[in-house]
């Protein structure tokens, strides 16, 4: 590190029991599905050693099952004897190589094991999995224990430095620590003190057998958010007896995966968390870790100056930038590709079973596959279409070594996103377009805004190749009266800031109409603070309640929204798995009306007229002021045919190429894609 910094706590080093850290950042666990497959090891390594590479002090691996009953899925990642540990090696070396710290998770599942040998405390199924798990005798719990101190053991023979026991987020432990789902009246619960039995008994052991140099991480939850959920009290005794038996740190988290409050995701405001872990850090000697929401290193840097925690845990950060901590050190946060809390290629990929990557960051757990070499015939390359798509491949292009111009119609870059990013909770979606604003600088592309590109243009600058990522518009439907001035699209009301009246219905309930019912509902100020996120969310005082639940006070939408479809089945249901939940709670909150197999007959003066219901026969005039269409979109190839003809060297990318379900995912690594083979 050169120089004066920002972030001198956060760059400052810190002894954790004997292990020395060369900075407070952690890249917490994320199970990415390469830890489950024997020859991911490889994919595994390069993915550690990259973030290792980037100057993260203690790298925590995916979960690791102590056993079979703990496997998050059929054959999933486990850690039970010598031939499985010895192929850690190559990931242990690969980060100690880069001078990197690496602990292994120890995760047990419990009811939350997606198979039927899962086990628990009680035999009570989670409301988020079909199978119902066994309830362990006493023997068996006592299995269990010398089955964790095994795992441990091994990690420590694999060269890990350390392990992380998983007692958070409604796992195993989580389940013996919570009156929720601990029902047994044996030395194993009942009592506060016979509930966390358990984990301490395990922590204790570890410590006993793999002694005192070797880092022991506990990840405890520090509020359930779940009815039946550990009360404050337990949460800090807890914490207290961890140390006692020789824990070196608490790494924190919240919330349980069966949780109805949102913890992670974009519209959860930035270190919405930290003061919890605070409040537990007063309690400690040994040090906290906080975590969830947390991607910039100035919110990283003000929770270390007001003493909530001496470490910071972040695991999506380090995926969307594995060189988060160097850009940091070297005071260029500007430059840090920031996580957006998306979900989109990180937890939906792990829900979906398919291993897990990033949106704005496509080289992610890829990085073996997805080389950007330096290129052996520097090319001039016109990139038309500032959206995802063009920022990513002119970006990468542009690093590789080609001569890159950048066209974009509109006065901003971003395309699309620069509508998303205008929507409440949101608001994350601006740091990707400030990202890739300052990385064209740098990598030295000319940027041409306000400027629709012509094919005459472009044949005229012979450019080697043309990448056309020109996008989408909204598609509007043939509807009788579709032109009637009551009506406009998504773009017109939230880039063009068109007056919208107080009864608003919107056609289409795909993302964006789920996202414009929820522009509307929300009153002019979109960014929620973190007292109104938790009244309407129902978090309260840790004291006040175990569980830290209260009744959610949702701030009252201040126009009435009709949301329709055409199709039958619930409205949001082809939303994603981590995220769509948070939607449609917030849509049900805000009494936003949701009509489905609506057929759209006429637009007049009187509002829209549909039929609805099966078969469409009934009627019904919505009198509405404004009508906002949300119905799709169209790709913008206007200058495709006349390129090609030309013989130019022509890539379409992003929407341009197919409109249908795309995303941002499919944009950004579509383009990073293109830039590898340019
Ligand atoms: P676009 O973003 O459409 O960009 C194309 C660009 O090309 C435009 O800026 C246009 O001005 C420019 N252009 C066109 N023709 C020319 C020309 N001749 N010369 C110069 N410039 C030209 N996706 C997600 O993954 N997750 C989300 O949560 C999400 N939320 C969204 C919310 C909203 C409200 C909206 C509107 C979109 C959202 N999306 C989301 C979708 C995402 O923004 C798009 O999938 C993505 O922007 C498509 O990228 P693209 O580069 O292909 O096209
Ligand atoms: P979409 O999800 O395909 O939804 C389009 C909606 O319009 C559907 O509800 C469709 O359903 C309706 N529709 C289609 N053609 C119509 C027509 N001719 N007349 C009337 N209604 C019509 O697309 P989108 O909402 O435009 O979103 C675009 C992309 O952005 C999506 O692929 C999505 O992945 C992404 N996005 C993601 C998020 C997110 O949170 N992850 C948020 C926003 C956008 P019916 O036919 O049943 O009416
Ligand atoms: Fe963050 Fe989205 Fe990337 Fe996941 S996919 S790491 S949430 S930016």
């Amino acid at each position: 590190m050169t120089g004066p910094t920002n972030y001198p706590i956060l760059l400052s080093p810190i002894d954790v029991g004997a292990t020395t850290l060369r900075n407070r950042v952690i890249m917490g666990s994320i199970h990415t599905g390469l830890e489950d497959r024997a020859w991911n090891t490889g994919r595994l390594a390069a993915y550690f050693a990259e973030r290792a590479r980037g100057g993260v002090a203690l790298i925590i691996t995916g979960g690791y099952a102590p056993n079979r009953t703990g496997w998050l899925l059929p054959l999933g990642a486990k850690l039970t004897n010598r031939i499985e540990a010895r192929r850690h090696r190559r990931i242990t070396e690969a980060v100690h190589r880069e001078g990197g710290k690496i602990a292994l998770q120890i995760l047990h599942a419990g009811r939350y094991s997606y198979q039927p040998l899962s086990v628990s405390a009680s035999s009570i199924k989670a409301p988020i999995n079909p199978f119902r798990p066994r309830r362990l005798t006493s023997r068996g719990v006592r299995w269990q224990i010398r089955n964790f101190v095994r795992c441990a053991r091994l990690a420590q023979s694999a060269g890990y430095d350390g392990v992380e026991i998983m007692g958070g987020e409604g796992y195993f432990l989580n389940q013996f620590l919570a009156e929720r789902t601990n029902r047994r009246r044996d030395e194993w619960g009942g009592s506060p003190e016979n509930r966390r039995r358990i984990a301490v008994e395990i922590s204790r052991k570890i410590r006993e057998a793999v002694g005192e140099n070797f880092l022991i991480s506990f990840r405890l939850s520090m509020a359930d958010l779940v009815d039946g959920g550990q009360t404050w009290d337990e949460i800090t005794t807890l914490a207290q007896e961890l140390e006692r038996v020789g824990v070196d740190m608490i790494n924190t988290d919240i919330g349980w995966h069966e949780s109805r409050v949102p913890t992670i995701v974009t519209s959860v405001p930035r270190a919405a968390f930290a003061d919890i872990t605070g409040k537990l850090d007063k309690h400690l000697d040994i040090p906290v870790a906080a975590s969830n929401r947390i991607n910039m290193p100035d919110v990283a840097e003000n929770i270390l100056a007001r003493g909530d925690a001496q470490l910071i845990s972040m695991a999506r950060p380090m995926l969307a930038d594995p060189f988060w901590v160097r850009k940091a050190e070297a005071d260029a946060a500007a430059l840090i590709n920031t996580c957006i809390a998306c979900n989109q290629a990180c937890l939906d990929h792990a829900f979906a079973h398919k291993t897990v990557s990033c949106l704005v960051n496509p080289r992610a757990g890829r990085e073996v596959e997805l080389e950007l070499l330096p290129t052996r015939r520097a090319k001039k390359v016109a990139v038309i279409g500032g959206g995802p798509a063009g920022l990513s491949a002119a970006l990468e292009s542009a690093r590789r070594g080609h001569t890159v111009s950048l066209f974009e119609a509109r006065a901003a870059l971003g395309g699309q996103f620069g509508i998303a990013r205008r929507i409440p909770g949101k608001e994350e979606f601006a740091e990707t377009i400030r990202y890739f604003t300052n990385a064209l600088a740098e990598a030295d592309v000319t940027v041409r805004l306000g400027h629709r590109v012509t094919a005459a243009e472009l044949l005229a600058a012979e450019f080697d190749e043309v990448v056309l990522a020109t996008g989408v518009v909204p598609r509007i439907p043939s509807i009788p009266g579709i032109d009637h001035p009551s009506v406009l699209s998504y773009a017109e009301l939230v880039e063009e800031g068109k007056p919208v009246g107080d009864r608003v219905a919107v056609i289409g309930a795909g993302g964006i109409g789920v996202d414009i019912s929820e522009y509307l509902t929300t009153d002019s100020s979109p960014t929620l603070d973190l007292k109104e996120w938790k009244q309407e969310w129902g978090v309260t005082e840790l004291e006040a309640a175990p569980g830290a639940l209260t009744t959610p006070v949702p701030a009252p939408s201040p126009r009435e929204v009709y949301l329709l479809q055409r199709k039958k089945g619930r409205i949001g249901a082809g939303l994603a798995k981590t995220t769509g939940w948070v939607h449609r709670a917030s849509l049900a909150a805000k009494g936003v009306h949701q009509l489905t197999e609506v057929n759209y007959e006429r637009i007049d003066d009187d509002g829209l007229h549909i039929t609805f219901g099966e078969d469409h026969e009934r009627p019904r005039t919505l009198a509405v002021d404004t009508i906002v269409v949300c119905a799709g979109q169209e790709s913008v190839r206007d200058l495709v045919d006349e390129l090609t003809a030309s013989g130019t060297i022509t890539h379409v990318i992003g929407g341009a190429d197919v409109a249908a379900e795309l995303d941002a995912k499919r944009a950004i690594e579509q383009g990073t894609r293109l830039a590898a083979k340019i």
